[in-house]
C-alpha cells in the first residue's frame, strides 16, 4: 500500500518536474538563442562559443536523471507529511502572515549557506568528478543547464529539501514557492546573458543578489562564485571576484579593461 502510494506520488512528482524543466528551459533557450530580436541583449551574450546541441544533450540527459531523484524526494516528503510525520500545515491561521513571509526568507537563507558549503565542497579534487563534473560540463552554462546535476549532487540537495520540513514549520504554498524559486533562479543564473548594463554591480539589487555574469564568472573560473541565491557567503569567505563590483564585463574577462588610477 505504501510502496503503491509512493510510486503513484513518484510518477506524477517525475511528470510535472521534467515537463517544467522543459517547458521553462525550452520557453527561455527559444527566447534567448533562437528568436533572440533584440541587439542590446544578443551583444551581451556571456558565451566564448556558440552553445553547442552534443552538450545541451548531455544537460538535458543529466537532468531527467536529476528529475527521476527529486520526484523521489518529493513523493517521500507527501508520504511523510500525509502521515503527520512532517511539520508541513495547510492552515495560514495556525501561524499567520508575518511567519509565511519569514519562513518563506529564512528557507531561503538556509538553503543558500547550506548550497554554498556544500557546492565548495564539490569543487574539492576529491568530490569534483564524482558529483559535479556534469554541472560543468558545458562550459558556458545555458538555460537546459539549470537541472543538470549529477546524481550523488541531486541527493545531496534534496538532502536539504528533506530536512528543511523537519527542521521549521512551513506551509504548504511557502514549500512550493521554495521550488518555483529554485528553478526560475537557477534558469536565470545560467541564461547565458547579462539583461544589465555592465555598470549594474554598483546597484544594491546586483551586488547582494547573484545573476547571469556571476554565475557565468563561476562556471569560468571554479574557484570563485559558489553562492545560490546571495553573494553573502562568497563576500564573507573571500571567493567572490573583487572587479564584479565594478564592472561585468571586466569580472567575466578576469581582467580591467583601462588602466584604474
Ligand atoms: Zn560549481
Ligand atoms: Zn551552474
Amino acid at each position: 500500500m505504501t510502496i503503491e502510494r509512493l510510486l503513484y506520488y513518484w510518477l506524477a512528482f517525475f511528470g510535472i518536474i521534467l515537463c517544467r524543466y522543459f517547458f521553462i528551459s525550452g520557453v527561455v533557450y527559444w527566447y534567448f538563442y533562437i528568436d533572440n530580436r533584440w541587439p542590446k541583449v544578443r551583444s551581451q551574450s556571456l558565451r566564448s562559443k556558440p552553445a553547442h546541441w552534443k552538450l545541451i544533450r548531455k544537460d538535458m540527459e543529466l537532468s531527467v536523471g536529476a528529475s527521476v531523484l527529486f520526484a523521489l524526494c518529493a513523493a517521500t516528503i507527501t508520504l511523510a507529511s500525509d502521515s503527520g510525520f512532517t511539520l508541513l500545515y495547510q492552515s495560514i491561521d495556525r501561524y499567520g502572515w508575518g511567519y509565511l513571509i519569514f519562513s518563506y526568507v529564512i528557507s531561503l537563507i538556509i538553503q543558500d549557506t547550506y548550497f554554498y558549503f556544500l557546492h565548495r565542497a564539490f569543487h574539492h579534487p576529491r568530490w569534483f568528478r564524482l558529483m559535479h563534473q556534469g554541472h560543468h560540463r558545458s562550459g558556458d552554462p545555458t538555460p537546459w543547464t539549470s537541472f543538470a546535476f549529477d546524481p550523488l549532487e541531486v541527493i545531496m540537495q534534496a538532502v536539504f529539501l528533506i530536512a528543511i520540513v523537519y527542521i521549521i514549520p512551513l506551509h504548504f504554498f511557502v514549500m512550493i514557492a521554495l521550488l518555483l524559486t529554485m528553478t526560475i533562479w537557477s534558469v536565470w543564473n545560467h541564461l547565458g546573458y547579462e539583461l544589465f548594463s555592465s555598470k549594474f554591480p554598483h546597484h544594491w539589487l546586483s551586488r547582494w543578489f547573484i545573476g547571469p555574469t556571476h554565475h557565468a564568472i563561476h562556471h569560468r573560473r571554479h574557484h570563485l562564485h559558489y553562492g545560490l541565491y546571495f553573494t553573502v557567503w562568497d563576500r564573507i569567505m573571500g571567493t567572490h571576484d573583487p572587479l564584479y563590483d565594478d564592472d561585468f564585463t571586466e569580472a567575466l574577462n578576469g581582467q580591467r579593461s583601462s588602466s584604474v588610477d
